[in-house]
């Protein structure tokens, strides 16, 4: 079945969401999710929305800006990084007319906590700079927005998954997806296509994301010879729930929560002496990492995981439960621990892919001599890049309003005098052969391959990293997508059927491991979250750079693009 649209959004969480709802202005707008929108990951987000509103604490863009690019270990696209603080102020207002209901000061404006790396006037103290509703901002953001797509005429394809991007030399044409309710695989024709398929933190063992964040947006671009940017510097985030990674928002921390190791000691008195517990989750993470090696983790065995405690009860059942109610229901389901009363077991947990698909700042796909006509992406899936080296946290919610948004405007433009390009008129057939060879004959189940793929990642490409681990993983990697080429589905059905979706999905994680233990490896310096042991300290004279990764075959390519540093000066980064 071919359908025909102006434009087609893959992905409907917050940045897929906001493009439709700005691109539908003009175009005709499909959705295509192989979620239900709801379900998507932003719904997760828990702390927050940063953004220079000033309701609780003086603030402004440019101290929000500046703290991005610092946080990010001046490898930040420094511009880019202006435009999200700016807008960031007008996108949580939009948010708020729009009907979300964030949580209120006592006189009414909207009530602001504390995040990691914010500060007021370029690093002086913390500042009051999230915008949140309780700790479930992100499903009030999806939420608000879905509402508002229906109030559009967005048309929506739910659970229908895209397997296939189709390109007319350096345009888009279309791409194939993969409904699971009956197993066709329909073709969908557009003047502009734009990605929005969220992070890839299934590729580690201990995450915070869910099992649908397997990256499939930037593999399948990679596969057709796109460049992935910056791929070797992913977060961990230094507070998920001990041996499950399920996240423990910084907010807790924002609210006054402490990090303690076995002896009860407050160890980030020793790391950021100023920002102590909030400081950017790069440091964060390698604080409690150096405290577990050191013997100081609370099994007290030097293993990579041990834990520490993040201690929240000295807040007070009030503070708690009216804050962060649905941390103290994880923590009481999972671990049987009240936070009111005790405090959580907590270790890093991949949780943020800083780099992604390369896209200027109205989120056309590009690289430095080429922009892909009417191909777009935004939101965790891209890089835009205003991440840089590590993302603060509050960050990644603005930006996929900001450039969610500005991509779907830019649809909204470029549709109206673009025509269609031309798709190939087998379009479609190869992802039904790829389908049926998956059923016809038999072989291994992808799932020992999956748990191989992300014990490798976990142990050797973690928080801190050395060359003789990552080549180890490269080879690892490589057998695996070897091995990858024999597995089958033991589950022949045509309606609904998971096996085949995962064992897609397996692949593309199995593509972006790859790059990003290839980028890793070639990147001869410790920046941001990319922590080498063998190479300690960051390199401004030679890795100034962003990285972008070309994928062939079994080989990556790696070529650079300069970074913007036209406001700020690069300065090593103390808190
Ligand atoms: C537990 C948790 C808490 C977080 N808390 C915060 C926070 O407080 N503040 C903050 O700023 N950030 C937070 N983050 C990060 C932030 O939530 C994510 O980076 C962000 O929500 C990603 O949004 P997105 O729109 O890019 O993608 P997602 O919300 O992940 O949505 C991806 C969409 O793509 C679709 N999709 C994927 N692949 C395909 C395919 N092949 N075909 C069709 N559709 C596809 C999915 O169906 C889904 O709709 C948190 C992340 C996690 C995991």
């Amino acid at each position: 079945m071919t359908h025909e649209f102006d434009a087609v959004i893959v992905g409907a969480g917050g940045a897929g969401l906001y493009a439709a709802l700005e691109a539908s202005k003009t175009a005709r707008t499909a959705v295509v999710s192989k979620l239900y929108p709801t379900r998507s990951h932003t719904g997760a987000a828990q702390g927050g929305i940063g953004a220079a509103l000033g309701n609780v604490d003086q603030d402004s863009p440019e101290w929000h800006a500046f703290d991005t690019v610092k946080g990010g270990d001046y490898l930040v696209d420094q511009q880019a990084a202006r435009i999200l603080a700016e807008e960031a102020v007008q996108a949580v207002y939009d948010l708020e007319n729009r009907g979300l209901p964030f949580s209120r000061t006592p006189d009414g404006r909207i009530d602001q906590r504390r995040f990691g790396g914010h500060t007021r006037n370029f690093g002086e103290a913390p500042v009051h700079r999230s915008c949140y509703a309780a700790d479930r901002t992100g499903n009030m953001i999806l939420q608000t927005l879905y509402q508002q797509c229906i109030k559009n005429d967005v048309h929506f394809y739910d659970e229908f998954q895209v397997v296939e991007v189709f390109l007319d030399g350096t345009r888009v044409a279309g791409v194939a997806a993969f409904e699971l309710a009956t197993g066709e695989v329909h073709v969908f024709k557009a003047k502009a296509v734009m990605f929005a398929t969220g992070g890839f933190g299934r590729m580690f063992r201990i995450t915070s994301n869910a099992h649908a964040n397997t990256g499939d947006g930037p593999a399948l671009l990679a596969r057709v010879g796109i460049p992935l940017e910056d791929m070797e510097f992913f977060q961990f985030h230094p507070t998920g729930i001990r041996g499950m990674g399920i996240l423990i928002t910084e907010g807790v921390r924002g609210e006054g929560g402490i990090l303690r190791n076995s002896k009860g000691e407050r160890f980030m008195e020793r790391y950021a002496p100023t920002l102590l517990d909030l400081a950017p989750r790069d440091m964060v993470s390698r604080a409690i990492m150096t405290e577990v090696i050191e013997g100081r983790g609370i099994r007290g065995d030097g293993r990579i995981d041990d834990w520490v405690m993040l201690d929240a009860s000295h807040l007070g059942r009030e503070t708690v439960y009216a804050k962060i109610p649905d941390i103290a229901d994880f923590c009481k389901t999972y671990l049987g621990v009240d936070p009111a009363e005790a405090p959580m077991p907590v270790q890093p947990t991949a949780h943020y892919a800083m780099g992604g698909i390369p896209t200027d700042i109205d989120g056309r796909v590009c690289t430095d001599t080429t922009v892909y006509a009417g191909l777009y992406a935004a939101g965790e899936c891209a890089c835009v890049s205003v991440h840089g080296a590590n993302r603060l946290g509050t960050n990644s919610l603005v930006d996929l309003v900001v450039y969610g948004r500005r991509a779907g405007r830019h649809i909204a433009d470029y549709v109206r005098s673009a025509d269609h390009s031309r798709l190939p008129a087998d379009a479609g057939d190869a992802a039904r052969e790829r389908i049926a060879t998956l059923k016809k004959s038999r072989g291994p189940h992808p799932g020992p391959l999956y748990e191989r793929m992300q014990q490798t990642m976990m142990a050797r490409i973690g928080v801190y990293r050395e060359r003789e681990q990552m080549e180890e993983a490269v080879a690892e990697i490589r057998q695996l997508r070897e091995e990858f080429q024999q597995v089958r589905v033991q589950d022949n059905s045509a309606n609904y059927n998971q096996e085949v979706l995962g064992i897609l999905e397996l692949e593309n994680l199995l593509d972006l491991s790859l790059v990003t233990a290839v980028s890793a490896l070639n990147r001869t310096e410790s920046r941001g979250a990319h922590s080498r042991k063998d190479f300690p300290e960051r390199d401004d004279v030679s890795w100034l750079k962003h990285t972008l990764a070309f994928l062939n075959g079994s080989d990556v390519s790696i070529d650079y693009k300069a970074v913007d540093t036209s406001i700020w000066e690069p300065k090593p980064r103390t808190y």
